[in-house]
């Protein structure tokens, strides 16, 4: 009896089974950014016993720079930030994503849209609302029909429209962030019917980072805070495909001089890794970044030693 009981218990009090993820987009090298995230859900999953997955984040192929995600590979490597398991590439897992959006469809959720952004914003200009230019614009239903139905095979493949799913009207997202605490969106004001398939036939982010997390096991993703305003959305398709929601952390992020977001669009520049001593320069500024501290400042230590230190200063 006592040893059934002792059985279930997990004996070290940690997460059973945590799986965490680097989903890096190969749009050019890992900067101080991109290396903060990479470290931050390392080391959680570390600390937690788990595995740590990398994902390359491939799908919207005209960004996506030829080697990039070799580069990544090398500049992880060079950090001691070994990945389990295989890599996977996202534009080699398209089934999945046609899969997720054939059952959104079958619920009656997509509706074909061919708004451009400029007819998008001139609707919204007619009622009065204008969104600042680096703003995500709120889509106004322009295209959503009265009444909501499913479509051929052929109708979701053969045309040239956008695909959106259609939001409840109540669609209030909550969720506990264990970095962030107690947050909250609101998707029909804040979003709006947002996009699933391209015009030009890509899959979008929101989609496939909610199929591949669900599909390889992802119970914990740890990632910058730029992406916090997606998890809403993604928590929503997560529902409505009768996915786990994870857990979610959003680290800081890292700024440039001018207290700007660095990343590889503001062409924040590319992390130096060719010598171990280089690398340990740039975890230890990630590890800052982070707010790490009192960690060994690496004159006489190796990067795994490093960053066993760093687990164990990390908090869960
Ligand atoms: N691929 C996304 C990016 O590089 C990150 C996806 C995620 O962590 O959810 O910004
Ligand atoms: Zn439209």
């Amino acid at each position: 009896m006592i040893l059934a009981v002792s059985k279930l218990k997990n004996p070290s009090s940690q997460p059973v089974g945590y799986r965490g993820r680097f989903a890096p987009s190969p749009t050019g090298p890992l900067h101080a950014g991109s290396l903060a995230a990479a470290l931050g859900s390392w080391l959680d999953a570390q600390k937690n016993g788990g595995q740590w997955l990398l994902r390359i984040e491939d799908l919207d192929t005209p960004r996506c720079v030829p080697g990039a995600d070799q580069q990544i590979q090398g500049q992880l490597a060079a950090c001691g930030l070994h990945w389990d398991e295989e890599i996977t590439w996202q534009s080699r897992r398209q089934e999945g994503y046609q899969a997720a959006l054939e059952r959104l469809n079958s619920l009656q959720l997509l509706y074909p849209c061919t708004c451009s952004r400029q007819i998008i914003a001139n609707t919204l200009a007619q009622q009065g609302i204008n969104t600042p230019r680096n703003q995500e614009m709120v889509y106004p239903g322009t295209c959503r029909p009265e009444k909501l139905t499913s479509y051929t095979t052929d109708e979701l493949n053969g045309n040239k429209a956008a695909w959106r799913i259609a939001l409840p009207q109540h669609s209030e997202i909550t969720f506990e962030d264990l970095a962030l605490g107690a947050q909250q969106q609101n998707l029909n004001q804040q979003v709006g019917d947002f996009v699933l398939k391209r015009s030009d036939g890509l899959f979008t982010y929101q989609l496939a980072v909610v199929v591949d997390d669900a599909l390889q096991g992802i119970t914990h993703i740890v990632r910058g805070e730029d992406l916090l305003s997606n998890t809403g959305r993604q928590i929503h398709l997560q529902n409505v495909l009768e996915f786990k929601t994870p857990h979610y952390r959003h680290l800081p992020l890292v700024l440039d001089e001018y207290g700007e977001k660095l990343s590889k669009q503001t062409l924040a520049t590319q992390i130096q890794t060719q010598t171990d001593a280089q690398a340990h320069a740039e975890l230890r500024k990630a590890a800052k970044h982070l707010g790490l501290r009192d960690l060994p400042d690496g004159e006489n230590i190796t990067i795994a030693e490093w960053l066993h230190a760093a687990t164990q200063a990390w908090g869960t």
